[in-house]
C-alpha cells in the first residue's frame, strides 16, 4: 500500500506557513513504513529538532482505479479517520529553501500516524465532516472538511491522473491551521465529530 498526502488543503493553514493558496491540489507519498498504528507511542527522532504534528482526516482507498472522473469518486473510499502527518520543520524550511523534495521531512518512519477507522455512512454529513487535535487536553486544531481548498472527490480524481490507486492505499486530505511543534511526554488525541479516535503519547 502507499500513502498520499496532500499539502496547503486549507487557506488558513498555507498562510500559516507563508504558503501560496494552490490552484491544484499538491501531493507528496509516505512509504509503507511511516505507518503507525493502534495508539502506539511515537518516538521523537534524533534529526530533527522541530516534529510539529498536523492533524488530517484520512481516507482508504476501497478499489482500484485510475483516472477517476470527481463525479464517481466518492464509490472508491467508505472509511475515514484521523491521522497526524509528523513533519520535521526544520528539515522541510531547509529541502524548500534549496527547492529539493521533502522525503526526509514528512517520509520519515512513523511519520504518518492513524486512527482507528469508522465507516463514513455513520456519519451525519458526509461532506461536512469535522475533526479536531488536543494537545494535552488543550483544543489546539479543528477543522470541517467542506473547508477543504479541494474536496476528497475532487482530490482522488486529480492523482488518480498520475498514480493508480489501489485498494488500502491511504490518502491524508491535507491539515488545518494550528501545527506546532510537540515535545517528550506530550498526548495527542484526535476525533471525528466527538469520538476519539486516535490517542497516543510523545516519547
Ligand atoms: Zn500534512
Amino acid at each position: 500500500m502507499k500513502i498520499i498526502c496532500i499539502g496547503r488543503n486549507y487557506a488558513a493553514h498555507a498562510k500559516e506557513l507563508k504558503n501560496e493558496v494552490p490552484t491544484a491540489p499538491v501531493f507528496f507519498m509516505k512509504p509503507d513504513t511511516a505507518l503507525l498504528k493502534d495508539n502506539a507511542p511515537f518516538y521523537i527522532p534524533t534529526f530533527s529538532n522541530e516534529i510539529h504534528y498536523e492533524v488530517e482526516l484520512v481516507i482508504k482507498i476501497s478499489k482500484n482505479g485510475k483516472t477517476i472522473l470527481p463525479q464517481f469518486a466518492h464509490k472508491y473510499y467508505d472509511q475515514i479517520t484521523v491521522g497526524i502527518d509528523f513533519t520535521a520543520r526544520d528539515l522541510q524550511e531547509q529541502c524548500k529553501e534549496k527547492g529539493l523534495p521533502w522525503e526526509k521531512a514528512k517520509a520519515f518512519d512513523h511519520s504518518a500516524v492513524i486512527g482507528r477507522f469508522i465507516s463514513l455512512s455513520d456519519l451525519p454529513k458526509k461532506n461536512e465532516v469535522s475533526f479536531s487535535l488536543s494537545l494535552n487536553k488543550k483544543e489546539v486544531q479543528q477543522g470541517v472538511s467542506n473547508q477543504m481548498l479541494f474536496s476528497i472527490d475532487q482530490i482522488i480524481a486529480y492523482v488518480s491522473g498520475f498514480i493508480t490507486l489501489k485498494t488500502g492505499d491511504l490518502i491524508y486530505t491535507g491539515t488545518p491551521a494550528g501545527v506546532g511543534p510537540v515535545k517528550i511526554g506530550d498526548r495527542l488525541e484526535a476525533k471525528i465529530e466527538n469520538e476519539v479516535l486516535l490517542d497516543f503519547e510523545i516519547k
